[in-house]
This record gives C-alpha cells, structure tokens and sequence, in this order.
C-alpha cells in the first residue's frame, strides 16, 4: 500500500462553470511535471487533485517537491496510505505523524469517508483515532476549536489515510487556463520575477530575448536560457525566441540623437514583441519594468515605449521595492543567476544623459531616420528559437 500526494486546489474553486476546464489543466500540468518521477494516477475529486504511485520504483521525494512549483494549487501534502480499519489507521497516525504529535501542544483528528460502507461515522472514527492518540501522546491534548495540529484522516475506495498540516502550495492559477502572453526576458534579476507572477496568474508564456552579439556574448544569452529553463519549473513547457537586435541596435546608435537611443530601442523591442505575440496568438506584452527605477521607467518613457503596440503591456513589478522583488527572485531561485556579470544590449550604446521625458512625437519624428518596418521584418526573419523543458 503506497503513500500519496494531496493538492487541494486554489482559486480555481470559485470558477463555476469553467470549473471543469481548470482542473483538466491542473491535472493535465500535473501529469506532464511527474513525467520523471515515475507512473502515477491522477485524478481530482471534491476541490481535491489525487496523485497515486502506481508501484514501488516511483519517486515519491522528487514527485513532492517538483509539485510545490505548481500553479492552481493552494495546499499540499503526502498522507501515508493503511488498512481500512478503526485500529489500523490510529497506529498508523501514532507511527506516521509522531513527530508532529510530540511538537504539538494540541491537536484534533478530522475525518472524511467516500467510502460509505465504512462501519463508522467521520465523528465516531475522529473520536476512535483520536483517543488512541491521546493515550500514546498524553502531554498532548485534545482540542477541537484551536488546535496546534490537526490530524486528518481520510476513508477512500482503495485504502485509508493519515496525514498532517499541510505545506502551502505554488497558489495561482493553472498555467494555461488563462490566455498566453509574449514575456521579455533579459539576464538581469527584474523579468524572470516578472514573468513568474503572470505565469502564476495562469498565463502560458512565450519569452522573448533580445540579443545583441558580439556586444553582447553567447556567455549572456546561455545566461537568459539559464533562467528560463529556472522558470520552467513554474511555467511548464518553454519555446524561448531569441531575437538578433544587433543591426537595429547600430542603426539607433548612428542615425539617431544619443538621449534617444534607449527609448527608440525599447519601442523596437515592444513593435517585434508584438509581432511575435500576433504570430502566437498571445494577447499581451510582460515587462519586468518597475516605476522610476531607471530612465527609460519613468512614466512618459513607459507611455512613449507603449504608444507603439495596440497590446496590453502588463508589468507586474511596478510597485515593488528592489527588496521585494529580490526575495522573490531568491524564492523562485533566478537570483544567483541573475547577477552573473554578463552584459545586456540596455547596457550596449548607453546614452550619458537619456532623456527622462521623452515625448511620442519626438520619438516619431527620429525613428524618420530609420527603415522601422525593414529592420523588424529582418529581425523577425532570423529569430532563433530554443525548446525547453
Ligand atoms: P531586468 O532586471 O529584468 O533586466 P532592468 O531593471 O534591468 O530589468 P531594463 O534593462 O530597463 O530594466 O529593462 C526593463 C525590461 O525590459 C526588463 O525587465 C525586460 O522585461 C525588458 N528587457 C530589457 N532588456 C531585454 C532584453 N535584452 N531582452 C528582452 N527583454 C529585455
Ligand atoms: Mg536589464
């Protein structure tokens, strides 16, 4: 008799009638990120996802820790599996949760049937269970209404359950159940966190990296794959396209006013992102932008940046302080990555003073020197693309 895994679903409870489609994408993410651990079952009942091994070469400590990066899941936990029997479940919580029993100062059982045959009621096997617990824990008290540990028990059709607290899950929704999106991703500690909080909120994403060789090194771009392949463990399945800005990059740099050249080069990244995103069906653009943090984030640059696409540009982190979004990027564990010294084409052609309130028409009236529609369709031509995951 196996042990299983628990995810108790998140949000996606309180979709009503799309309710179906989420949880076939959660299982569906489930199923493809245990693919390596070996052969389970899985199945949702009642708000519940069931992850089954279906024999002994499974990896159950791998299979548990990969499922912590899932998106739609609020709670997770393992329960070890018994005996459909009064006496057996109690030694096994005496024996499974011994620990947690001795840590806690209190403690209630709480049980579930599916299984109605089952001889007694959910109250009559808490109190069954809970006695036998009492009398191996004896400093360890009952208490129903604010317990420390809550020791629960489930009676389901093969075998019965034990299990304690659970851990909190990846939360969000399942990746998938809502839309896609272009994200842009550069090496540095801001998009990777960026493109995690949107894949959190259910969106599949594309990411889109800018790649300016040999001003920037094969070392930064490995760098930028290095941290997609990270957020796979979030966002599942991964085509990153690499896009060759060099060419656009030297023409900002010689036909255009130097306060220019990063504003005009982030209203080519947003023109390409938004072709990439028409040619992917996706239906926004991701930044990892973070309001005045530098001078192409101030409001009118962002303004004079988006004035070129007709998407929604969301930036998730753009209230956030440094701090915040680097305990993020230490959570989702991009931050060791993101401050390896390699350049990014922001930091190639930097202008001494850019101008911190650009205007739209300024940036119009210089991009007059400048085939836009040639240097894009020759950029969007020769996009590399990368498979992860
Ligand atoms: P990050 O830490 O994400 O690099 P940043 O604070 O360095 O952000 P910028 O360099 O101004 O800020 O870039 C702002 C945003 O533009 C980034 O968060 C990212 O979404 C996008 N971006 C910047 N450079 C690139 C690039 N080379 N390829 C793709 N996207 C980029
Ligand atoms: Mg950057």
């Amino acid at each position: 008799m196996n042990d299983i895994i628990l995810l108790k679903q998140g949000e996606i409870v309180l979709k009503g009638l799309n309710r179906r489609n989420f949880e076939q994408k959660l299982i569906g993410n489930v199923i493809r990120r245990l693919r390596e651990f070996g052969n389970f079952k899985v199945y949702a009942l009642q708000s519940t996802v069931y992850v089954e091994p279906q024999d002994d070469k499974c990896d159950m400590d791998g299979a548990f820790e990969a499922l912590q990066t899932v998106f739609g899941v609020i709670a997770i936990t393992r329960a070890a599996a018994c005996e459909k029997d009064p006496d057996a479940i109690a030694a096994k919580a005496i024996e499974y949760l011994a620990e947690d029993m001795a840590a806690a100062r209190s403690f209630k059982v709480e049980s579930k049937r599916s299984d109605k045959r089952f001889p007694m009621t959910s109250i009559e096997l808490s109190q069954h269970v809970g006695g036998l617990l009492s009398e191996a824990f004896p400093d360890t008290e009952v208490d129903v209404r604010s317990p420390e540990l809550t020791v629960h028990v489930e009676v389901r059709d093969l075998a019965a359950y034990v299990h304690s607290t659970p851990l909190p899950g990846a939360g969000g929704m399942p990746v998938g159940s809502n839309g896609r999106a272009v994200t842009l991703l550069s090496g540095g500690i801001d998009s990777p966190v960026s493109s995690y909080m949107i894949a959190k909120r259910g969106v599949h994403l594309i990411p889109v990296h800018f790649f300016s060789f040999p001003y920037t090194s094969e070392a930064a771009k490995e760098k930028v794959l290095t941290l997609a392949d990270k957020l796979t463990a979030y966002c599942g399945k991964l085509m990153v396209e690499i896009v060759p800005f060099t060419h656009i990059q030297e023409e900002i740099r010689d036909k255009c006013p130097e306060e220019y050249f990063t504003i005009i080069m982030r209203r080519f990244m947003m023109r390409i992102a938004e072709r990439i995103a028409n040619d992917n069906g996706c239906d926004a653009i991701v930044t990892g932008e973070n309001l005045g943090q530098v001078a192409s984030q101030t409001m009118s640059a962002m303004a004079a940046t988006e004035a070129v696409t007709q998407l929604p540009v969301l930036r998730p982190l753009i209230g956030f302080d440094k701090a915040e979004i680097v305990s993020l990027a230490r959570k989702i564990d991009t931050f060791e990555t993101s401050i390896l010294p390699y350049e990014d084409c922001c930091t190639v052609f930097t202008p001494r003073h850019p101008k911190l309130r650009p205007s739209i028409a300024e940036c119009e009236e210089i991009e007059q020197a400048l085939d836009v529609e040639g240097l894009i369709e020759e950029a969007v031509k020769n996009i590399e693309r990368v498979r992860l995951a």
